[in-house]
């Protein structure tokens, strides 16, 4: 397998998920060394490695607020690109039911740091049918270009390695 290293921020409104996301593709794997210099101002949530290939999680500050209506267009004329365009990849997680105003605000915010993204629609562990979650997966999937889009459940661990494959790709080689 070629060499890969990079940064990833898991960005997503509260509540959807993303530490237990963290905590599940970190599991025992937690590494404190580094290949690669400490180029990203972000905070270093952790690190994996494994099969040659390193994955950096970054916090990404001023994602996880919640926002009113009503300040939503003045956050997001406010708030730059900043907080996730030095990554390698975001990865954008939502909860299986619905889409929000405050998902809408970080799908901007992706757009705007004009970073590859990955969509991971979580807890779908909650579905009793498969196919319930199909026109939801549909509307979604228009958003924006993701580079995939991931039903998982977070919690279970359904599908999860199968995403961080996925992310492994979409990360720098050497
Ligand atoms: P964050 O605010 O986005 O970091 O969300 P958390 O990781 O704290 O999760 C919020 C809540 O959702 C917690 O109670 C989690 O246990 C729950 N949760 C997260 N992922 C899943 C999942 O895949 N399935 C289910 N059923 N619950 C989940």
């Amino acid at each position: 397998m070629t060499e890969r290293c990079g940064y990833i921020a898991i960005v997503g409104r509260p509540n959807v998920g993303k530490s237990t996301l963290l905590n599940r593709i970190l599991g025992q794997k937690l590494s404190i060394t580094s290949r690669k210099p400490q180029t990203t101002r972000h905070q270093i949530l952790g690190m994996k490695t494994e099969d040659e290939v390193q994955a950096i999680y970054v916090d990404t500050p001023g994602l996880h607020e919640g926002y009113t209506e009503k300040a939503l267009n003045r956050y997001i004329n406010k708030v730059a690109s900043s907080t996730i365009k030095d990554v390698d990849l975001a990865v954008f997680v939502i909860d299986r039911t619905k889409w929000t105003n405050e998902d809408q605000v970080v799908l901007e915010k992706i757009k705007a740091a004009n970073v590859p993204c990955i969509l991971a629609v979580n807890k779908v562990d909650f579905l009793a049918e498969k196919t319930d979650l199909l026109p939801f997966l549909q509307e979604v999937s228009q958003k924006m270009d993701f580079v995939d889009v991931f039903p998982i459940s977070a919690k279970h661990g359904k599908n999860v390695e199968e995403l961080e494959k996925k992310i492994a790709t979409q990360l720098p080689e050497g």
